[in-house]
């Protein structure tokens, strides 16, 4: 305390304009701003702010609550009867705040609407304590819809700040993305998870959306790509995992407090509530766990009841999001995804999350585009983009039917295209392009074998990414050998 003061009485200041400085001042007024003892002091201040208890306070286990303070963000509650509301104890609570605390002990005034020296009480629908906003309109779907709109809409605007960086610093490389994402998009997206469980889909998919627009921008995908490999490549964890595994480790943090801490008596009687069958903050977590996609994670509250049991519960959230990415990898349209050339790992889920090397060996920009195009299929190639075409009889085109527009092969897959196509005679550059790749790469690796290659192109394609010295000269073939399949190919002869 000792140390604040002197910290307060002499701080001088100065005022800079360019490389001039002004002679040194003092201040008599203000606080240090962002300083974590400023909100401490007006802690310190209030801290014989004590309003009547009432037998209309919420109790929570055997304490009676009826009013936080969250520095100088004040709330004091009142239960009432909705159809018949009595708020004699409310006049109670703000004749001692408004009166008796604030006029006669502390000298402040209450921030509301005045009239004739009378504070006027509004009605509000919305309320916000701690950056989480409470609503109570009849409109919105639940008590938190608000607050999930609001912070998808500043987790929407940080989003393009961000990419509005790109026109003066140039294209952000995936790194540096990823950084930002963590910085300015991330805290909106997982602000509130200790208080708002992610029980209802819609309100969810507002933040998914804002996190799956942000990594497509990041490796400039379309928006109809797959979502996995989203997720896969940049190591970036789906938002509904991170947000369920942070309340899951806020509970486990609270059952490490001591008894008297409010945050540890209000999940003990969450407990309680639970087994008495009525809603609350953990049957919203049990909730939310069995509707993890494709695989839930199932529950009982034993396994709430103690640090170890959420512990196992945290790693249960993590192998089910492994299964789900892994699910989502299979589809026939993520052919380059196969399991065993991607050191995908059950053993060890967070295998399933690690930005991958390629997004940073590759710099070129639009050579890593180019990759992340080719692997998640989203490219003009006949394979994809026969994918949705449907014949004239409403049938499917076989994958074997979706012709190479060069050299007339079954498919233009991305292998044919890489590895195989042999173009005909009057595009014979693709064959010469690929023997300039095989000569460039020998010459970096000297054992390359192009045999090895064709053996198994799939698990070439991963070696090639993943060895750094590699990666940006076959970054750059992809980029060539897409460049030369453009645009939507030829018409199927069906
Ligand atoms: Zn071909």
């Amino acid at each position: 305390m000792d140390w604040m003061r002197t910290l307060y009485s002499r701080m001088q200041y100065r005022v800079r304009a360019g490389a001039e400085w002004s002679e040194a001042f003092t201040s008599l007024w203000g606080i240090l701003a962002g300083d974590s003892m400023s909100p401490a002091f007006f802690d310190a201040y209030i801290s014989d702010f004590k309003p009547p208890t009432t037998e209309s306070d919420i109790i929570i286990g055997d304490t009676p609550i009826g009013n936080m303070e969250l520095a100088d963000d004040i709330v004091e509650i009142t239960s009432t009867n909705p159809k018949r509301p009595d708020l004699t104890h409310a006049q109670e609570k703000l004749t001692y705040t408004e009166h008796d605390y604030c006029h006669n002990q502390a000298f402040l005034e209450l921030n509301g609407s005045k009239q004739s020296g009378h504070i006027i009480i509004e009605q509000v629908n919305d309320f916000r304590y701690g950056g989480v906003i409470f609503s109570s309109d009849p409109r919105p779907k639940h008590l938190f819809e608000r607050n999930y709109r609001t912070r998808a809409a500043q987790a929407r605007s940080a989003l393009y700040s961000v990419f509005a960086t790109e026109a003066f610093v140039g294209t952000l490389s995936v790194h540096d993305g990823i950084t930002m994402y963590y910085a300015r998009v991330d805290p909106y997206l997982v602000h509130g998870f200790e208080a708002v469980i992610d029980i209802d889909a819609e309100s969810l998919k507002l933040l998914e959306d804002v996190q799956l627009e942000f990594i497509r921008r990041l490796l400039d995908l379309n928006p109809r790509c797959a979502i996995a490999p989203l997720f896969v490549e940049t190591g970036i964890l789906p938002i509904r995992h991170r947000r369920l595994i942070l309340a899951l480790r806020y509970a486990k943090y609270t059952l490490s407090l001591p008894d008297r801490h409010y945050a540890k008596k209000a999940y003990l009687d969450a407990i309680v509530l639970y087994k008495a069958g009525k809603r609350c903050w953990v049957r919203d977590l049990e909730t939310a766990l069995t509707k993890l996609p494709d695989f839930p994670v199932i529950t009982d509250i034993t396994q709430m009841e103690s640090s170890g049991g959420i512990s196992a519960l945290v790693d249960e959230v993590h192998d089910s999001c492994a299964q789900y990415l892994h699910k989502q990898l299979q589809s026939s349209r993520l052919p380059l995804f196969n399991n065993p050339h991607r050191s995908l790992n059950f053993a060890n889920p967070k295998s399933f999350l690690r930005k991958k090397k390629y997004l940073h060996t590759i710099f070129v920009p639009a050579h890593r585009r180019a990759v992340s195009k080719l692997l998640t299929s989203d490219h003009g190639l006949a394979i994809e983009q026969y994918r949705r075409v449907r014949r004239r009889d409403g049938s499917a085109i076989p994958v074997d039917e979706r012709w190479c527009r060069y050299c007339n092969s079954p498919t233009e897959s991305e292998v044919h295209a890489l590895f195989l196509c042999i173009g005909d005679e009057a595009f014979p550059d693709i064959v010469t392009r690929r023997q300039q790749f095989y000569n460039d790469i020998s010459r970096i690796l000297p054992s390359f074998s192009v045999d090895r290659c064709l053996r198994n192109p799939s698990r070439s394609i991963h070696f090639l990414l993943d060895t750094p010295d590699l990666a940006p000269a076959f970054g750059k073939y992809v980029f060539d050998v897409l460049a030369m399949f453009p645009g939507f190919p030829k018409a199927s002869d069906s």
